[in-house]
């Protein structure tokens, strides 16, 4: 049976059942390899692949199965330019049932908009970064000192980018992508 995934960071198809994996363990690269079995030479989980056209790293069963999420279950929170009040509005048209593909092995929790566009009559749009932590945490992170900058926590906790958008004519349209910044 032939079936064909795509690398979650660049869209290049990969055949699941057919990939170069090189083993942490052992060091052996097996070569054929269906991502379900464990490493030939010995006998460890094999854990994370390597995309062989944009040479990141990512967790082997991304390649199989779908991650589908709801907005519901993010968090939105908004940080500055972005206008408290067009936010409200903008969120206010959602309803929390649209869905999201999102292949990552961390789930996204919170996500926090950046850019965000409200127009009554026209195109809506929001912009922003997929956190692996909730509202809460996130702004207790930031008080505990860990990083001296923005830029570390941002570098840790960020997983991906979503957009949203909308107009009167048009349904909700989601799109998330994995991100490493
Ligand atoms: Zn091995
Ligand atoms: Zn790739």
């Amino acid at each position: 049976m032939e079936t064909t995934s795509n690398c979650p960071l660049c869209s290049y198809p990969i055949d699941p059942t057919d990939i170069s994996v090189k083993c942490n363990h052992c060091g052996n690269v097996n070569e054929h390899h269906n991502v379900m079995f464990q490493c030939g030479f010995c006998q460890t989980d094999l854990e994370k692949v390597v995309c062989p056209n944009c040479h990141k790293e990512f967790t082997g069963m991304l390649l199989l199965g779908s991650y589908t999420y709801k907005l519901k279950g993010i968090e939105p929170f908004n940080i500055p330019p972005v206008d408290n009040n067009d936010a409200a509005l903008f969120l206010r048209k959602i309803t929390g049932e649209e869905e999201f593909e999102f292949r990552w092995d961390k789930k996204p929790k919170s996500m926090m908009i950046y850019e965000l566009i409200y127009s009554p009559s026209g195109k809506s749009y929001a912009k922003g970064m997929l956190l692996t932590v909730s509202i809460d945490l996130w702004e207790h992170l930031l008080g505990s000192g860990e990083f001296s900058t923005l830029e570390g926590y941002l570098k840790k906790y960020v997983i991906g980018s979503i957009s949203i958008e909308y107009d009167n004519s048009s349904p909700i349209n989601v799109n998330a992508q994995p991100l490493q910044l």
